[in-house]
C-alpha cells in the first residue's frame, strides 16, 4: 500500500468508517482480513499471528486473517471477548468486477471487486448454532428513559420472543439484572446510563415509529389486540428495532408479536438479591453450584431455557403459580408418563432456534430437517398426553399448541432426506422419489459417473497402462492421469489424448469421451442444484407462513418440559408441593438448601433439616450461634424455597406454606461480598438501604451479618438500628442472621421478633456442630473452638483465650457491650447451657504444645492451670 491509499485501502477505510467501533472482517478470497487496531484486538483475542501487509500513511499495515470456512468458531470467541463484529463480504464475483470496470472505460487490471457490510455480528443478535449457548436465552434490551419512567424492550432473537415493560428509573438495575441481557442500547443522550449500554442515536427512540413499526411487522391495524403498550414501552420497542435493522443491514430477524409485562406479576429481586442466592450464577460467575444447575432436569436446552427464566421471574399471581404447581403435580404422580414423555422431549431439536435461523434468512437444510422432527416429536406428545386423563389447565393449553403443523410436516417428510446437511449450496437434500425431474437428473449424472469409471477400464487397457487412473480436482475438473515415465505413450499425436499438465511425477490428460462425460455431470449437476434451491426456497417459505404456530409449538414444548423436569427433580429429592397463601407467612416443615444438600450428599454427607415459621405473630426471627453454624444455609434455603414455590416448583422441605411475597431481598454482610469498586462496607450499607425504602409488608428479607463490615461499636448499633426498622416500620417477613448477641435484647421490646440460634456442642474439647436451629439466643460465639477447628495453631488459640478472658472479665465488670441500650436484665440464655458449658481448663490443657515449652515455660504454664482451676468452677 503507498502513501496515497490505494483504491483498496480506500474501500477499506470507508467500510470501516460505516462499521465504526466493530471489528471489520474484509472479505478477501478464502480469507476475512483485519487491519490496523482491529488486527492487534483479534490476533490478542484469538491468539493467532499478526503479521503486516503493504504501508499506510509510511507504516507498516497491522493484519490478521481467519478462513472464511471456520469464521464462525472465531466469531464466537470474538463475541465471547466483549467485541462485535461487522461482516463485510464480496457483492461481486471478480469476473463481474473486471466486467464492471470494463464497461466504466477503466483499465482491467484496475478492477476492485465491490465490497459491502452485509451483517453486524453483535452477542444480542446470534441465531447461529453454533455460537449460542442451548441452555442460555440471549437477550438483546433497549431501554428509553423517556420524562416519567423507563420502557424497556427485550428480546431473544434466536426464538423471536419479544416483551415490553414499563420500569421505574430506581428498579432499572433490578430489571436489568433479571434480564441478564447479552446486550444493553440506549439513546446516546442519556447521562445516567448504566455501564456497557450502547450508545445509538435519540431519534431511534421514537414511541410512534416503534408503534408503526410493530404494526408493520405483524400486519396490525392496531396494536391493541396485543395488549397495552405505553409510551415508553413503544419507545424501547423503535430502539430496539432499529438496532436490530442496523444490525441486520435491514433484514429483520424473527420477531414474536410482542407481549407487555406487567411490573406486579412477579417477585421482584435486585441485583445484589440474585447474586447473594446465585440463582442462575454462583458467586465465581459459572452456571455450577448455581440454583438453576442444581434444579434443571430439563430434556431440551429450550426447556432449560424457559426454566432459567422461570427462576429468575417467579410468578406474584397465586392462581398462575398454582397452574404451573398443577403441571408439576401431573408428572409427579405418574412416573411412567413423566419418563416417557422425557425420552420423548430428549429427540426432539430446537425448534425455536432453527425456526429463528430460518426466518432471519440464515435457515439451512438442517433446520428445516430440525423443523420436521420437532413438530412431528411434538404431535407424538400430543397423543400420549391426551389419551389419559383429565389434564391441568396449563397442560391443556400447551398440549392444544403441540399440534395442527400435519400438511407442513407431511410436506417436508416428503421432502427431505433424513438427515439434510447444513449447506444448502452443495445440494443432496431432497429426498428420491419427491421431483421426478430432479431424480432424472440425479440419474443422469449417476450415468455418467458410472460412464467414466467404464471409460477408465477402457483406457488402462488400450494405453497397457494399468495405473491410469480418471481423477478431479476443483481447479481441472475430470482428467486422466499416468505416472510420468507412461506420459509419453499418451502424448502421441495421434493417441485421442491431449495434455493438459507436467507434474513433477505424474501426466495429466483429457479425452473428447471424457470431456463429453464430464459437461454432463456438470450439466445435470448444475440443474440439480437449482433445482434443489428452488424447493429450498418454497419449502423456507412455508415454515415462515407458519412462524406464529410453530413458535406456540416450541414454547408449549418448554413449558411441558420444564413441568416434566420440575416433577422428576421433586421425585429424585422428595420435594413437596407448596400450599401457596396470599398472607404474608412462611411455614416450612424440614426444610433444606437444595445446593448445599446436593453438595453434602456428593460427600457422602447428610444434611440436617430444619423448620422455619415467620408469619403475623413472629414475623422476625433472630438467629445466633458459631461461625459455620449454618445461619446462611438457613436464611438462604427458606428465601430458595419461596422462590422455587413462586416459580411454580416443588420445595425441598416435608411440607410448606407460602405466602406470596411482592419482593425478595437477601443480604451478606461485607466480608462475605468481594466488592468492586466502592469500599465493601459502603455497597453493603448501599444495599441495606434500598431494602429499607422498598420493602413492603408483603416482602421477605434475609439479612447475613449485616453491620459486620465495620468495627463492633458501629456494627453492632447498624444491626439494632435495622432490625428495629425492619420490625417497626417494614413489617415484613426477616430473617436475621447475626454474631452480636447483644441484639437478643431486642426481643424485650420487639414482639414480632423471636430468638433462635445454630446449636452447637463441645464435646472433649472439640466443638461439634449440629447446624440445628433452637429457639432461644445463642449464648457465645465459639469463635475460638471455630478457629480450633479450622487449624489455627495451638499457640495462638492460647494466645487468644487469654485475651479473650481479660475481655470477658472486663464486660463481666460493666454490664457489656450493650449495658446503656435497656433496663431490663440481658436475655438469658436457657437452651442447651448443659451440654454446651465452656471448659476452659481443658481447652488450655489441649492447645499446649508441651514440646515447643522449655522447662522455664513448662513450670509456669503449670503455675497458670493451677490458679486458673481454683478460679472457676467449672
Ligand atoms: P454460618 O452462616 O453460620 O457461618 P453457613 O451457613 O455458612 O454457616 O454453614 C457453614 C457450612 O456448614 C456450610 O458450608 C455447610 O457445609 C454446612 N451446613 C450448613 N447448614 C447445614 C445443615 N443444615 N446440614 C448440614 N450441613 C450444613
Amino acid at each position: 500500500m503507498a502513501d496515497s491509499p490505494t483504491p483498496m485501502m480506500q474501500q477499506y477505510l470507508a467500510l470501516k468508517r460505516e462499521a465504526g467501533d466493530a471489528l471489520l472482517f474484509y472479505r478477501m478470497g478464502d480469507f476475512f482480513e483485519l487491519f490496523f487496531d482491529d488486527a492487534r484486538v483479534a490476533a490478542q483475542v484469538l491468539d493467532i499471528a499478526l503479521t503486516t501487509r503493504g504501508e499506510h500513511c509510511g507504516e507498516p499495515v497491522p493484519m490478521c486473517g481467519v478462513p472464511v470456512h471456520a469464521a464462525e468458531g472465531y466469531l464466537a470467541r470474538l463475541i465471547k471477548g466483549g467485541c462485535r463484529v461487522a461482516i463485510a463480504e464480496q457483492t461481486e464475483t471478480p469476473d463481474e468486477a473486471k466486467e464492471r470496470t470494463k464497461r466504466e472505460g477503466k483499465p482491467v487490471s484496475k478492477a476492485l471487486v465491490s465490497r459491502d457490510i452485509v451483517r453486524f455480528v453483535t452477542a444480542g443478535t446470534l441465531t447461529e448454532e453454533a455460537l449460542l449457548e442451548p441452555r442460555r436465552a440471549n437477550l438483546l434490551v433497549a431501554v428509553a428513559p423517556v420524562r416519567d419512567g423507563v420502557g424497556l424492550a427485550s428480546c431473544d432473537i434466536s426464538t423471536g420472543r419479544m416483551e415490553l415493560e414499563d420500569c421505574a428509573a430506581d428498579r432499572l438495575d433490578a430489571a436489568l439484572a433479571r434480564l441478564g441481557a447479552s446486550e444493553v442500547v440506549g439513546p446516546d443522550d442519556w447521562d445516567d446510563a448504566p455501564a456497557d449500554v450502547i450508545a445509538r442515536p435519540r431519534p431511534d427512540f421514537r414511541s410512534e415509529d416503534g408503534e408503526a413499526r410493530l404494526k408493520d411487522i405483524h400486519s396490525l391495524a392496531t396494536l391493541d389486540g396485543l395488549g397495552d403498550f405505553s409510551r415508553p414501552m413503544l419507545a424501547a420497542a423503535a430502539g430496539l428495532i432499529a438496532y436490530l435493522d442496523h444490525a441486520g443491514r435491514g433484514q429483520l430477524p424473527f420477531l414474536l408479536p410482542p407481549v407487555a409485562r406487567g411490573s406486579e406479576a412477579h417477585l421482584a429481586m435486585d441485583a445484589a438479591t440474585r447474586s447473594s442466592l446465585e440463582i442462575l450464577a454462583a458467586q465465581n460467575g459459572g452456571r455450577d453450584g448455581s440454583l438453576v444447575a442444581c434444579v434443571d432436569r430439563c430434556a431440551t436446552g429450550a426447556g432449560a431455557r424457559q426454566l432459567a427464566e422461570d427462576l429468575s421471574a417467579p410468578l406474584a399471581d397465586r392462581l398462575a403459580i398454582e397452574h404451573r404447581l398443577a403441571s408439576v403435580r401431573h408428572f409427579h404422580d405418574d412416573p411412567l408418563l413423566r419418563g416417557d414423555i422425557r425420552a420423548v422431549l430428549r429427540q426432539a431439536p430446537d425448534i425455536g432456534r432453527a425456526l429463528g435461523r430460518i426466518v432471519a434468512g440464515r435457515g439451512s437444510p438442517r433446520d428445516l430437517g430440525q423443523i420436521r422432527d420437532g413438530l412431528g416429536e411434538a404431535r407424538r406428545l400430543r397423543g400420549m398426553l391426551s389419551a389419559g386423563v383429565d389434564l391441568p389447565p396449563l397442560l391443556a393449553q400447551a398440549v392444544e399448541r403441540l399440534g395442527g403443523h400435519g400438511a407442513l410436516t407431511d410436506h417436508l417428510d416428503r421432502a427431505l432426506v433424513p438427515s439434510p446437511p447444513t449447506e444448502r449450496g452443495q445440494g443432496g437434500f431432497i429426498a428420491a422419489g419427491y421431483d421426478h425431474a430432479l431424480d432424472a437428473l440425479r440419474e443422469t449424472s449417476g450415468n455418467a459417473r458410472k460412464a467414466i469409471a467404464a471409460l477408465e477400464a477402457k483406457y488402462r487397457e488400450e494405453t497397457g497402462t494399468p495405473s491410469l487412473k480418471i481423477k478431479h480436482n476443483k481447479v481441472l475438473g475430470y482428467f486422466i492421469e499416468v505416472p510420468a515415465k507412461h506420459g509419453d505413450k499418451l502424448m502421441a499425436a495421434d493417441s485421442g489424448f491431449t495434455h493438459r499438465q507436467t507434474m513433477a511425477g505424474a501426466v495429466r490428460f483429457n479425452s473428447v469421451g471424457l470431456h463429453e462425460e464430464a459437461s454432463r455431470i456438470a450439466e445435470a449437476g448444475a440443474h440439480a442444484l437449482a433445482a434443489e434451491d428452488s424447493h429450498f426456497e418454497t419449502l423456507v417459505g412455508e415454515v415462515v407462513a407458519c412462524r406464529e404456530a410453530i413458535a406456540a409449538t416450541a414454547a408449549a414444548l418448554a413449558r411441558i418440559d420444564v413441568s416434566a423436569a420440575l416433577a422428576e427433580r421433586a421425585a429424585e429429592g422428595d420435594w413437596c408441593q407448596p400450599d401457596m397463601l396470599d398472607e404474608p407467612c412462611l411455614e416450612v416443615v424440614a426444610g433444606r438448601h437444595p445446593v448445599v444438600e446436593q453438595a453434602l450428599i456428593k460427600t457422602g454427607d447428610r444434611f440436617r433439616s430444619n423448620d422455619c415459621s415467620v408469619g403475623f405473630s413472629e414475623r422476625l426471627w433472630l438467629i445466633g450461634g458459631p461461625n459455620m453454624g449454618g445461619k446462611s444455609t438457613f436464611l438462604r434455603q427458606n428465601a430458595l424455597i419461596l422462590l422455587l414455590a413462586q416459580a411454580g416448583s416443588f420445595v425441598p422441605a416435608t411440607s410448606a406454606k407460602v405466602g406470596i411475597a411482592d419482593r425478595l431481598f437477601s443480604r451478606v454482610g461485607a466480608s462475605d461480598n468481594l466488592a468492586r469498586g466502592r469500599s465493601t462496607f459502603m455497597v453493603e450499607m448501599v444495599e441495606t438501604a434500598a431494602i429499607l425504602s422498598q420493602a413492603t409488608d408483603r416482602s421477605f428479607v434475609i439479612l447475613d451479618e449485616v453491620g459486620r463490615g465495620t468495627s463492633t461499636y458501629d456494627g453492632m448499633a447498624l444491626a439494632w438500628a435495622v432490625v428495629e426498622a425492619v420490625h417497626e416500620q417494614l413489617k415484613c417477613r426477616c430473617l436475621f442472621a447475626t454474631h452480636y448477641h447483644e441484639l437478643s435484647r431486642l426481643a424485650e421490646t420487639c414482639d414480632a421478633l423471636s430468638l433462635h440460634h445454630v446449636r452447637a456442642r463441645e464435646w472433649k474439647g472439640d466443638l461439634v456442630l449440629l447446624h440445628e436451629l433452637a429457639r432461644g439466643a445463642a449464648d457465645r460465639s465459639y469463635g475460638l473452638s471455630v478457629a480450633k477447628l479450622a487449624g489455627v495453631p495451638p499457640p495462638v488459640i492460647k494466645r487468644a483465650k487469654a485475651v479473650l478472658d481479660r475481655l470477658e472479665k472486663g464486660r463481666a465488670e460493666t454490664g457489656g457491650l450493650a449495658a446503656g441500650l435497656g433496663d431490663l436484665p440481658l436475655f438469658a440464655a436457657t437452651a442447651q447451657a448443659e451440654d454446651e458449658k465452656c471448659d476452659t481448663l481443658r481447652d488450655a490443657l489441649e492447645a499446649l504444645d508441651i514440646d515447643s515449652l522449655s522447662p522455664r515455660e513448662a513450670l509456669h504454664e503449670l503455675y497458670r492451670l493451677k490458679a486458673e482451676a481454683s478460679k472457676s468452677n467449672y
